[in-house]
């Protein structure tokens, strides 16, 4: 099989929220952000906020994860390490990112979060599945391979 350089992803950067071109081949390598110099995949959820939202649900083209959650809700904080453990599994072929559905209310308004903890599937923007209530980490794992792969 013939590799192909010029097949690259963009890939969004956790730390700074600005592209990265990642040749699709060198994605597992562990590269850092051409701009600030953190690494591109660092085993652990970002942060999402209305600041870097778009960046990595709209303009990557790594799948994103979103954690749906409040730090009222008492099943979101229970899953909280499940998620944050999923992370190192599922990186860097989905990025994970928790939202904080109190602090930033357009997000969650605009996928019309009934319940929480939500996760939400994102591909381009686009959301391709959705899973209410807390579940252990192998699940969230498998769950969220199969909705890619789909
Ligand atoms: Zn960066």
């Amino acid at each position: 099989m013939a590799s192909n350089t010029l097949d690259a992803l963009i890939v969004t950067c956790p730390n700074c929220a600005k592209p990265n071109r990642v040749p699709r081949e060198k994605l597992g390598a562990g590269g850092t952000c051409g701009h600030c110099k953190h690494p591109l995949f660092a085993g652990a959820p970002i942060t999402l906020t209305a600041a870097n939202f778009d960046a990595h649900s709209a303009r990557s083209d790594i799948p994103l994860l979103v954690d749906f959650w409040a730090s009222w809700c008492g099943p979101c904080l229970q899953m909280a390490p499940a998620f944050t453990a999923a992370a190192k599994t599922l990186e860097p072929h989905i990025r994970l990112g928790k939202l904080d559905t109190e602090a930033e209310q357009a997000i969650a308004g605009r996928f019309a979060i009934r319940s929480i903890p939500t996760m939400i599937l994102l591909r381009k923007g686009k959301e391709i599945a959705r899973q209410s209530g807390a579940i252990p980490e192998r699940a969230i794992v498998d769950w969220a391979r199969r909705a890619a792969a789909g």
